[in-house]
């Protein structure tokens, strides 16, 4: 891993280093263009030649029903049934607590507002099953999905080389009563969710992580139609901080978790100690190769790197710049400079918590922004299935209280339409 000083970094080179996963040539966009045109204009049929082109199999339907998906799911072990099931309580526990009441707010004698949740109707879900089928992340969309209450929940992940998803994916299906998975991929499953097709039902708001593709997609669905994204969830990144008190195999085992996710993620050390980062590059050397995804793991470490700065603060303000999608703070003095994030996706606290419990199972939700969007959206949560409609109602007490007001405010903007709106409601005096 290359390995750069932070107090010899210009600030033009910091904001070269925090780059990623640009698309500057607009490769991936012209594709992707060319993608959601087909399937807006062909519908399943574009949904069909790219399952042969990009997922290398003839499907014959573009779906999977209860029925099937209870057989598919019976290859699971009673042990990895346990273990979905012990991630499904604790993501349960966590996420259900987002779904809160908020109070009535009486501003003026008479004039009260309030906010109240409604649950959006339509959903998709995108399930990612390119290079590794990820039904952590379904359980991570749709436990929220359900406790929000949405309507339809309709789920899209590509077929594998048999023509159906892993028995993973069908077994958390059950688990969350959803019977039935369209079999798309990429960036054709978010053109087909937001426009839909004979097949695919048409969404109101596109969730889910995935590769350059699904995220550009969504990204352009998103000012091209009236249906929404969750954020811009791309290629998985991690920024570890680390001191004195850091354990190398510990930061290493961190740096190769994120790794093997794909050739585009990222892994960057951030290290106040020349040593423990010196360590930490020979431990990844050394755990590296054992991986049985260490071909992708390198080619991802090859493009991560390595940062030294003189104290935590400095660490903090790289990683602040770099607005990472998980970020651990290898250091028994986390307590001292949570307070200093500025921007992350989602934080693990010191030497005994590894990004991975949270990526499976802590209840933390690891739908993320990626690519420094960490800055602006935060992560997936019931939040992200609802909206908030505000209500507010007036009193007679209360139209007489506000009314003037109003009544000044639509006369300087020159909306007398606006001003009438409250006149004709206030009784002349007597
Ligand atoms: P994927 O499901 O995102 O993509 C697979 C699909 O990509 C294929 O079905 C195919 O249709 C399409 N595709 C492949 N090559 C293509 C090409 N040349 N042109 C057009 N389309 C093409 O699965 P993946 O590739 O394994 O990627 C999953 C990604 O999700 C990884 O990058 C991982 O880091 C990321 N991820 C992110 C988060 C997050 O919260 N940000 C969480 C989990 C995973």
């Amino acid at each position: 891993m290359k390995t750069y000083n932070y107090s010899e970094l210009s600030s033009t080179e910091i904001q070269k280093l925090v780059q990623r996963n640009v698309d500057p040539a607009n490769e991936i966009r012209t594709i992707v263009e060319d993608v959601i045109a087909n399937v807006q204009q062909h519908g399943d049929g574009a949904l069909f030649d790219y399952a042969s082109q990009f997922d290398k199999v003839e499907l014959n339907k573009l779906y999977l029903e209860k029925a099937e998906l209870e057989e598919i799911a019976q290859a699971i072990s009673a042990d990895q049934k346990a273990a979905l099931e012990t991630a499904y309580s604790n993501i349960y526990k966590f996420h259900q607590t987002q779904l809160k009441t908020e109070d009535k707010v009486e501003t003026m004698p008479g004039v009260t507002c309030w906010r109240e949740l409604r649950p959006i109707e339509k959903v998709g879900l995108y399930i990612p099953g390119g290079s590794a089928v990820l039904p952590s992340t379904f359980l991570m969309l749709g436990i929220p999905a359900r406790i929000a209450g949405c309507h339809e929940i309709v789920v899209c992940s590509p077929p594998q080389k048999n023509g159906k998803v892993n028995a993973f994916i069908a077994y958390v299906a059950l688990m969350l009563g959803i019977d039935k998975i369209y079999l798309a991929g990429g960036s054709q499953a978010v053109a087909a969710m937001a426009y839909g097709t004979a097949s695919i039902p048409k969404v109101d708001k596109i969730f889910g992580p995935g590769n350059q593709f699904v995220t550009k997609a969504k990204t352009i669905i998103q000012s091209t139609t009236t249906t929404a994204i969750d954020m811009p969830a791309g290629p998985s990144e991690v920024l570890v901080i680390a001191d004195d008190s850091a354990v190398p195999a510990y930061i290493a085992a961190d740096l190769l978790a994120q790794a093997e996710h794909g050739i585009d993620s990222q892994s960057v050390l951030v290290c106040t100690s020349a040593g423990i980062a010196e360590k930490a590059i020979a431990e990844v050397e050394k755990q590296l190769p054992v991986l049985p995804r260490a071909e992708i793991a390198k080619l991802a470490i090859d493009n991560s790197y390595v940062v030294i700065t003189d104290n935590l603060t400095e660490a903090m303000n790289f990683s602040n710049q770099y607005a990472p999608e998980h970020l651990i703070l290898a250091t028994e003095s986390w307590e001292q400079i949570t307070g200093s994030i500025i921007n992350a996706g989602s934080v693990f606290l010191g030497n005994l918590t590894p990004e991975s419990a949270g990526d499976y199972a802590s209840g933390t939700n690891h739908t993320l922004p990626t690519s420094s969007y960490a800055r602006a959206y935060s992560g997936v949560s019931v939040d992200s299935f609802v909206k908030k409609i505000t209500f507010q109602h007036i009193t007679r007490e209360g139209i007489g209280n506000i009314g003037h007001t109003v009544e000044v405010l639509a006369e300087l903007e020159g909306l007398h339409a606006h001003r009438n709106a409250v006149s004709v409601r206030i009784p002349p005096a007597p």
